[in-house]
Formats: structure tokens, sequence, C-alpha cells
């Protein structure tokens, strides 16, 4: 057995069910966690993280890394009613214009920003295939590689979901916006997935999976031959779903029903599937998720932007649909903003409070655990990562907090995880590790002033 290397220890540590004092996370020299310790026991060097507590990474379960060069961009009132479709012109503004190596400086900003935010993983849903006139790469994985590469300089692990985009839409000319996404053949799709999947089997920081964009844009034909792919091979599937109330109508007139109708109708939802929004579900399609073992990823802080609607989380974990949280436009990274907004938009909805309260014996009980969660456990999940919890076994991916912050003052041991998910200011992040590698000490990353510097000159450019 190979020597622990290193323990962690912090004044506070959440165990996944409260916080306490004491106990030291050990890490082998592989990065894994492999026994939580008290002090007196420890026999291996130690980092002590005085007046700090230490909770599991966050997940982020859904990002379009590049979106993050239009954040603030799109902020106004044009002739027409602004709604996700002209923002969704802005985006492909961007998107037609990037260079691979623009793509790997948005990216890079994108994924330094989230390690500042605590998150140590994240699910890439990566469209960028094609060259900005429609033609393929040589290597149709360049841009994929690009992203991927990004995160692992800033050091957080990736489960680069590769998007099948076929068609701009039912019955709808193709918008020469989208031609870098498209892919007509299922078959050269599956070739570029193997391939990359090869290529991450010599990092553990990158697993993949495979994204169909939406119903919109992946016929049916297209969608089977890939869930037959991804049955046989045990791979991640994530799509968009129930976004906009203008995709359930096209849906309804190319297929007489809804999206989740139809891949329930047409066996295509299953426990290695993720429905990214999941707005405007039914309370029938909320069970066939349910039944079908399916979770979800909301993205509250994109929603609100976008004006898409409110994620019925209520009825999502009635019917105990786990859900993960992403920070999909990168409008805002900051994935206790989206969990404290899975709630706050519901109260606003009902005009009641702790709507997402889990029903515990006590009968007394906060949303923060579960939203907490749906951070950690539920994004670990949908994007295939050995995380989300500090217990043996596991990776040893953490952030620590520094318990004297201004927006946690006056915490006590049993409010402080609602102090965190409620009111946690996201500068009180102060170390980030991944893998028993610290990759942000007391705030800061080694590459900070670079990722920003290049960024900001991609942007001058970009804009010009
Ligand atoms: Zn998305």
């Amino acid at each position: 057995m190979k020597h622990p290397r290193k323990a962690w220890l912090p004044d506070l540590l959440w165990t996944g069910e409260r916080f306490e004092s004491d106990i030291a996370i050990v890490c082998d020299d592989k990065g894994k966690i492999v026994r939580l310790a008290n002090e007196r026991s420890l026999d291996c060097d130690i980092v002590r993280l005085r007046g700090r507590a230490v909770l599991p990474g966050l997940v982020n379960g859904h990002s379009h890394a590049f979106q993050r060069v239009i954040r603030g961009r799109t902020e106004y009132r044009s002739a027409e009613r602004d709604s996700f479709w002209t923002w969704r012109e802005m985006m492909y503004a961007a998107a037609t214009r990037l260079s691979p190596d623009q793509v790997f400086t948005a990216s890079r900003m994108a994924f330094y920003e989230m390690a500042l935010s605590g998150i140590t993983s994240v699910g890439e849903f990566h469209y960028l295939h094609n060259a900005p006139d429609g033609s393929r790469y040589e290597d149709p994985n360049l841009l994929a590689k690009q992203v991927i590469a990004a995160a692992r300089e800033v050091g957080i692990r990736i489960t680069m979901l590769r998007v099948a985009y076929a068609r701009s839409g039912f019955n709808v000319v193709p918008n020469p916006r989208q031609l870098r996404f498209i892919e007509n053949d299922p078959q050269a799709f599956l070739r570029a997935h193997e391939s990359l999947t090869k290529d991450a089997a010599f990092d553990v920081c990158v697993k993949t999976g495979i994204a169909p964009h939406s119903v919109r844009a992946v016929p049916l034909d297209y969608l089977r031959i890939l869930e037959e792919f991804a049955a046989e091979h045990g791979t991640l599937v994530h799509m968009h779903v129930a976004e906009q109330k203008a995709e359930l109508d096209a849906c309804r007139h190319e297929y007489g029903t809804t999206p989740v109708e139809l891949l329930a109708r047409e066996g295509l939802l299953n426990e290695r599937f993720t429905g990214v929004h999941a707005v405007h579900i039914t309370e029938g399609e909320s069970r066939h998720l349910a039944r079908a073992k399916a979770t979800v990823c909301a993205c509250p802080t994109t929603e609100r932007n976008l004006g898409d609607g409110v994620v019925p989380a209520d009825r999502l974990f009635e019917d105990e649909v786990p859900i993960s949280l992403g920070t999909d436009s990168q409008t805002q990274i900051d994935l206790l903003e989206d969990a404290r907004e899975l709630e706050y938009h519901l109260r606003l909805e009902k005009q009641e409070r702790a709507v997402l309260a889990g029903k515990r014996d006590s009968g007394i009980d906060s949303p923060a655990r579960r939203l907490f969660e749906c951070t950690t456990l539920a994004g670990a999940r949908s994007i295939g990562h050995n995380v989300g919890l500090l217990e043996p076994g596991r990776e040893a991916d953490f952030f620590s907090i520094d318990l004297s912050d201004p927006s946690i003052a006056g915490w006590t041991i049993d409010s402080l995880l609602a102090n965190i998910v409620f009111g946690l200011n996201r500068t009180a992040i102060r170390d980030v590790v991944v893998g028993g590698n610290q990759i942000v000490s007391d705030g800061l990353h080694p590459l900070g002033e670079e990722i920003i510097h290049d960024f900001v000159e991609l942007q001058r450019n970009l804009w010009l």
C-alpha cells in the first residue's frame, strides 16, 4: 500500500451531514482520499487550514465555456422584443469568429473563474467543431481539445460532452451562423467521440460523454443511433430539453408531442441521461424522468438572464429526480448563486418560503443541505466523476472558506451551511484543491494575471 502523502486539517469539515472539527482529509499520492482522521492519529505532512471550513468541490454540470466572451454584451434592448432568440444571435456573432487559440483563451478565463469560485469539475457541453466557413478541421476534435487543455491548465476536472448538431430545425432552412456546429453524419460524430475518449484515458481528470444538442437540432433517427452506441458503451448523454416554449411548439409540430414525452416514448431516457433546463415540463414528464432514473441540470442564473422560466424543482424533488446545477452561458460564475436561485425563483412564484426543504423527522428543515447536494453529489453523478463528498475512496477535491468573512460572520455550527448557501460571497473562498493538488491558494491562482491579460486582449480583438 502506498504511504499517504498529505493531510489537510481545517477548523471545520463538512461531512455530508454536519460540520465537524478535528477532522483531517488524508490523501494518497494519486490524489484520492484514503481516510478522514483526527490530528493525533496523523503520521504524514499536515497542511493546516486555520480559520477555515472545508467543503467538497463544487460540480458545474453544464457549461459553454466560450460564451464567457459575450458577458455584458447582450444587456440592452433592441428594436424588437428581446428574448432568448435575440441573445442567441449575439452568441452566434462570437461563435462564428473565434480561432482555435481564442477558444482556448476564452475557455481558460471561464475555468479560472470557476476555480476561484470553488468549482473543481465541469461538464462542458461543447458544440464548436468546424472552421468558421463550415469546413472540417483535419482533426475534428481540434476545438474540443483546446477546451480540455484550458481546463487542465487551470487544474479542474472536465467531462467533455461533445455535441451532436445535425440541423437548424425541422423544416428550417440551414442557418449559416450554425456552420461550425453541424455534423450531419452520426457515424463520423461517434468516431470523433471515440477518438476523444481514447485520449482521455491518459488523464484521470478528463472524461467524455455525448450531447445531442436538442430535439430541434438532432432528428430522431440520428438520436436513436447515438443512444444505441451510448447503451452499449455506458456513455453519459446530456441534452437540452424544454428550455423555451418555442422549442416545445416546434417539437409538437414535428412529432405531435413535447421533447420529454418524445424521449420517454422512444425509450431514450435512462440513468445515464441528463436533461438540461427542463423548465417547461408537466407533472407527467417529471414522472417519466423519475421512472427512468434520469437527472436534470438546472441553470437558474442563465435561465433568469435569458427569461427562460422557472425550473419546477419542487415537483422534480417530489418525484426524487436529482437536480444538478450549471453556469451554462457564464453570465455569472457562482454555483452557490445558482443553488439559491433554484429556491428563490419558486419563492417568488409561490409567495412562500423554504419551498425546497426536505421532509426530515424533526419537521424543521432548511433547503440548504438539499441545495448544496445539487452543487456536489448530483453534479458528480451527472458528469461521472468520483467526487462530491469528502469520504475515503473519492477524489480529494475540496475548497475552503474564510470563517471570518463578513458575508457569514455570526454563523453557528448549525447555521453555517445555510449561511454559506444563502449568503457567502464568492471572495470568501480561499483554497481550492483538485486531486490533492492545490490550484488556488488564499484566493489566488498562479496563472491568474496571465489568464486575465490574455482574455482582455482577446476581447479587444474580437469586438473591434
Ligand atoms: Zn446550454
